[in-house]
């Protein structure tokens, strides 16, 4: 088995909150610099940039889950990344479907740009990206899992968006795959507080909105290649696949 080194929660300059320098070249070379195996794409509520960040990627021999960083209706952040660009694409429909009709004010949040390999501008989103969908958690969940999508929620144990934040507990009948905590909680600290399987798997990411902040916190995934079907093999602690916190 070998050992892969990835940041999942990485925000591009779509996001309304990162920096403008979060473009898909800069976030490939400063994966490069810091020897990323995996990355982990997810803008609030859109999919729009992972594409581009992926074939950028390619070229560099990294990794990429497509994904995005969802903002359920309890206003509970949650990562989701899914296989292709077809299941990619479905859930963004699901998203534009759920996203309530607010613009963006550029002064008040920021841009909501995709930029290309160049760094042209080739899309803006003119509805605020930062707003909560028209969709609960559990509603969330079961298109991400239909879509054959891995649901986490991020930052699980924040003082803001997250599922102690906002509902206290964490719902028994919650399928998450895995739920990525902070730095200010240990593994066993979080499984013990929230009762969970001990087998459960918990990740810790960066949640990176400043070049500076990628890879400053990684997990380390044992599997065989960094490819989709090993990373749920890996979640779900099955084949000696497995994910080890750092
Ligand atoms: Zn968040
Ligand atoms: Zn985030």
């Amino acid at each position: 088995m070998r050992q892969f080194r990835a940041d999942l929660h990485i925000h591009t300059i779509l996001s309304p909150c990162a920096d403008l320098e979060m473009s898909p070249k800069n976030i490939v070379q400063r994966a490069k610099e810091h020897n990323l195996d995996i990355i982990g794409i997810t803008d609030h509520n859109s999919t729009r940039q992972c594409g581009i960040v992926k074939k950028e990627a390619l070229k560099e021999g990294i990794a990429v889950f497509t994904g995005v960083e969802v903002t359920t209706q309890e206003e509970i952040h949650c990562l989701a990344f899914f296989e292709n660009e077809i299941e990619l694409l479905k859930f963004q429909d699901y998203i534009d479907q759920y996203l309530p009709d607010f613009k963006n004010n550029t002064d008040l949040f920021g841009y909501q740009i995709v930029v290309d390999e160049n760094e042209d501008i080739v899309f803006e989103e003119d509805r605020l990206l930062i707003s909560a969908l028209n969709a609960d958690i559990d509603a969330i969940e079961s298109k991400v899992h239909e879509l054959n999508g891995v649901f986490i929620p991020a930052h699980a144990n924040k003082a803001s968006n997250s599922l102690i934040s906002q509902l206290g507990i964490i719902p028994r009948n919650l399928k998450a795959d895995a739920y990525e905590i902070t730095k200010h909680i240990t593994q066993e600290g979080f499984i013990s507080q929230n009762k969970l399987n001990p087998g459960t798997s918990i990740l810790r990411n960066s949640d990176a909105h400043f070049l500076d902040q990628i890879a400053a916190i990684t997990t380390i995934y044992e599997m065989e290649s960094p490819d989709f079907t090993e990373f749920k093999l890996a979640l779900n602690g099955l084949n000696g696949r497995k994910v080890v916190l750092q």
